[in-house]
């Protein structure tokens, strides 16, 4: 018996079927602006939660919150340690010097600030620009988890020897962490070196730019 003539006897038997509705392109046209609106709130909601925390002693000492910046639908995701200085003061990742060798090595590989979204794995800044507390990251880890959910990235890049250590949960140095394909999360991640420490030690420049095409390469792969 075919599903019509099914549905026709048990209708003329008094039973009420529930069909599983066909998606109309009309109605999939509608859901998607639906869809873009609920996770611009997501983004808008996980914001203000950050803006508002006060889960570690870094709360009393930060000028203001540092959020992430970027391409909410970026492929690439660049994670680094904590907001510094200067980005206490503009509320925004990777500004002043570090931020401007950043966007050099994004352009070497043929990408910009508008290909990738920014954050850091603390979003308030640490006094005098010491290391992160493993208190103060655990505090923070949930945002980033949220961050990493909402943009979905294809490839993440962990900037600098702090991020990658503490994302990947090892005390390997980043002499040994770089030049491999790591996951998290299931999303493949590649160690690079922080620009700040590059502008410290311009002899490492040529060890950046292997860390950015290897990078490259693992991202190419994944569209094979
Ligand atoms: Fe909250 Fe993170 Fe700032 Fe600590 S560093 S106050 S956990 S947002």
């Amino acid at each position: 018996m075919d599903q019509a003539t099914r549905l026709q006897y048990l209708e003329a038997m008094g039973i009420d079927v529930w069909v599983k509705r066909q998606t109309s392109p009309a109605s999939l046209a509608e859901a998607l602006p639906t869809q873009a609106a609920q996770i611009h709130d997501k983004w808008q909601n996980l914001q203000q939660q950050v803006q508002s925390c006060q889960a570690c002693s870094l709360a009393k000492t930060r000028t203001q919150t540092v959020f992430g910046v970027g391409n909410r639908q970026a492929e690439w995701l660049l994670i680094g340690e904590a907001p510094g200085q200067n980005e206490d003061l503009q509320g925004e990742p990777f500004v002043g010097k570090a931020g401007q060798l950043l966007n050099e090595m994004l352009r070497a590989i043929g990408l910009s600030r508008q290909h990738v979204y920014i954050a850091n794995m603390l979003k308030c800044r640490p006094p005098e620009n010491r290391d992160p507390q493993i208190n103060e990251l655990k505090a923070c880890e949930h945002f980033l988890h949220a961050q990493i959910d909402l943009l979905k990235p294809r490839i993440i890049l962990a900037v600098g020897r702090i991020a990658a250590q503490n994302l990947l949960m090892t005390q390997a140095p980043l002499s040994r962490l770089r030049g491999k394909q790591h996951q998290l999360n299931g999303i493949p991640l590649v160690v690079v070196h922080h620009p700040a420490y590059l502008l410290r030690t311009l002899s490492e420049k040529a060890k950046a730019w292997e860390d950015l095409q290897f990078a490259m390469a693992v991202y190419q792969s994944l569209s094979l």
